[in-house]
């Protein structure tokens, strides 16, 4: 199908549409165009140390109309895989507390002490990562090792001014040197953040595009979910990379800009 024909636009965030506190160009009036055509767009994260009202703030802030609706993170993603698993189990969380608030609003039995019966284990990207709840992460995995441990999303480290910091993969690697575990993960590039958000939209799956920077996440998780997408060069892949690499986008820009363009040829 072709890009004029797209009306669920799934968008990475960092490098895809700002690069720390910047507004790529061209941004505001892609999305205006999307409304306009009677299509909907949603901003796909796997940062789960945020909530959606952060993200609505921070878009916000940066000049972009945006409201809740408009966001599908892989703490959301997490809830809606617990209650499909684990409905009404206690699951225990280590990750931030506004990643545990989120959880618990949608319905989640989350707790972070390791007393009583767990009957799951989750890890996220946790920016307030101590060694107690390390310790307790490690004392549940060795307690019972066939407890099923999920993690919010496989990403190494996270972009910041200065660089990379670890990300809930980095702190997962971190427990797995200990107990000998890896956990399921949630986020891009499982296919799963995708087909809940095409699921969740009055839109068919051939409708849909995946548009991101990262060809190992972004691009991948399209692909593992059978839509079509589109690597901008904004943020980190080059046009090099993406000829190195084995997954493929169907197009590749420059840019949002070039993207619209394109779409309005
Ligand atoms: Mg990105």
């Amino acid at each position: 199908m072709s890009l004029k024909n797209k009306k669920l636009f799934l968008l990475d965030m960092d490098g895809t549409v700002y690069e720390g506190g910047r507004l790529f160009k061209g941004v505001n009036e892609f999305l205006g165009y999307i409304e306009s055509s009677g299509g909907q767009y949603i901003f796909i994260t796997n940062n789960s140390s945020r909530s959606v009202k952060d993200y609505v703030k921070k878009l916000s802030d940066m000049g972009v109309r945006v409201t809740e609706k408009n966001f599908f993170t892989s703490v959301q993603a997490t809830a809606l895989y617990l209650k499909e698993h684990f409905d009404g189990k206690r699951i225990f969380c280590m990750g931030t507390s506004s990643m545990v608030e989120e959880l618990r609003n949608s319905g989640v039995d989350a707790v972070t002490s390791t007393s009583g019966k767990i009957d799951c284990v989750l890890a996220g990207y946790d920016t307030e990562l101590t060694y107690q709840k390390l310790r307790d992460i490690c004392y549940l995995l060795h307690e019972n090792r066939d407890i099923p441990y999920i993690a919010t999303n496989p990403d190494r480290g996270c972009p910041t001014e200065y660089g990379l910091v670890p990300d809930c993969f980095a702190i997962c690697e971190a427990v797995n040197y200990a107990v000998g575990r890896r956990p399921l993960y949630i986020g891009k590039p499982d296919r799963f953040m995708i087909d809940c958000a095409v699921n969740m939209s009055p839109f068919k799956r051939e409708q849909a595009l995946v548009i991101g920077d990262r060809l190992y996440t972004d691009i991948a998780a399209g692909v593992n979910a059978g839509v079509d997408t589109v690597c901008v060069l904004s943020g980190e892949s080059t046009r090099e990379d993406i000829e190195k690499s084995e997954i493929k986008p169907a197009y590749v820009f420059e840019d949002i800009r070039e993207l619209l363009s394109k779409i309005r040829e």
